[in-house]
């Protein structure tokens, strides 16, 4: 009997609470959270007084405004300067499962509370049911990708194949031995097993059992995911976590955007001016974490980039959705008031088989910016009807007008940036 992966809720009371209600919930838990980090972890303490915040008067999502962000980019600094955990534990190490260390040497504490992550919802939500068999393809050493994704799949009643990275024929042979149905990673290794299935003589969807990929960590654009499901008959759906926080939002079965994970708070923030910003308006996501006293993250800058979108979302969830992840904030630059980031001109290139190399340079002329989509084409290639199409889908991806240059592709040096900002300001 197929199993119905489209219905139903992981906690349903929660997930479809009407948003007023919703706010009343998150609000209750701010308060609390606010004072055990206030009281608990020595950093946060420091920061809401230098900021001159009465924790107590911290009670609406508003009131969050006041609170000074405490950006990803600073943890190594505070651990350094304060270690293991720069003062933001608000436990005794004792009382920690475990450790993980994420790149930049960074220390990520996990406290002893069942899905501790908050990620068996996420599973749930995306689709994974008891009974899913497997292959989990993130690492399990040192980060913490691996486990936190483990003990969730676990926790919902799935049964799962460590693969960890890499070892991309041992994990094939197993996806056809174990008959395993359900796939955990980045989607460009799902596609790397495929294509060695594929040219080893077999047919995925007839050989292979495979029937929903959870992924994360990557982009995954419109294209590739219908590749997925038609070709290979593979459902996909993203999810957003990150070492320090754990969930963040999450894939319904409609697939228009990730809905924000509950019990945490989600801001869409100009990363300028630390404003809120409108719905379809892209800037940093921040996060505040309402049920973790161990590590009592109030308003985490992820440096990530995203935009959210509040229209009521047909599956009855009433949590707004992050529309999709852009990339890092440190490596976009604003144009005319959008946002360009260099992983959106590797979507506009990917959709042309003739560009070799792209690259989008943005320039002042006079109070102006402008905008150059800069692209290495073999010197064979029609340039007339390319540069209009091409033109079509940069505003379709990027929101903006840009002109197109042609370039061969020996000049490009290898290492330029895809977003070249040669705009000074004095
Ligand atoms: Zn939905």
């Amino acid at each position: 009997m197929a199993v119905d992966r489209l219905g139903g809720y992981h906690d349903e009371g929660l997930e479809t609470l009407p948003w007023d209600e919703k706010r009343g919930f998150l609000e209750r838990r701010l308060q609390r959270a606010v004072l055990i980090a206030f009281h608990r972890a020595p950093a946060m303490r420091e920061k809401l007084q230098a900021a001159r915040v009465d924790p107590g008067q911290i009670r609406r999502l508003e009131d969050l405004e006041q609170v000074p962000i405490t950006p990803k980019s600073s943890l190594a600094k505070l651990q350094a300067a304060r270690p293991p955990f720069g003062g933001l534990l608000a436990v005794d190490p004792s009382e920690l499962r475990r450790v993980y260390v994420s790149p930049g040497a960074i220390y990520d504490p996990e406290g002893r509370q069942p899905d501790f992550w908050r990620l068996q919802g996420v599973f749930y939500n995306a689709g994974f049911r008891p009974g899913d068999r497997i292959l989990n393809t993130f690492s399990y050493h040192l980060t913490p990708g691996g486990l936190m994704c483990d003990e969730a799949l676990t926790g919902i009643g799935c049964t799962v194949v460590p693969g960890g990275v890499g070892n991309a024929d041992s994990q094939l042979q197993l996806l056809a031995q174990l008959q395993l149905n359900g796939y955990v990673g980045v989607p460009s290794f799902l596609l790397a097993l495929i294509e060695r299935a594929e040219q080893s003589g077999k047919a995925f969807r007839r050989d292979f059992n495979m029937e929903i990929a959870v992924t994360a960590g990557e982009l995954l654009t419109a294209q590739v995911r219908q590749t997925f499901k038609e070709r290979h008959g593979i459902l996909v759906r993203q999810f957003y976590a990150t070492a320090d926080l754990g969930a963040i939002a999450y894939e319904c079965p409609e697939e228009r955007g990730m809905h924000f994970a509950d019990h945490r708070i989600v801001e869409v923030l100009d990363p300028a001016t630390g404003k809120h910003l409108q719905p379809g308006e892209p800037g940093e996501v921040v996060v505040t974490l309402l049920d973790n006293p161990v590590y009592p993250l109030i308003r985490f800058g992820t440096g990530d980039l995203s935009a959210y979108d509040d229209a009521p979302c047909p599956c009855g969830r009433t949590s707004p959705r992050l529309t999709r992840l852009l990339g890092r904030v440190d490596q976009a630059a604003k144009v005319r008031g959008m946002f360009i980031h260099p992983s959106q001109v590797v979507e506009v290139a990917a959709q042309f088989s003739e560009i070799q190399i792209a690259q989008a340079i943005v320039e002042r002329e006079g109070n102006r910016d402008r905008l150059t989509f800069r692209v290495a084409v073999d010197p064979t290639v029609s340039r007339e009807g390319l540069a209009a199409k091409l033109q079509e889908k940069i505003r379709s991806v990027m929101k903006l007008r840009a002109e197109v240059a042609f370039a061969i592709k020996e000049e490009f040096q290898e290492a330029e940036k895809r977003v070249l900002d040669l705009r000074r300001w004095e």
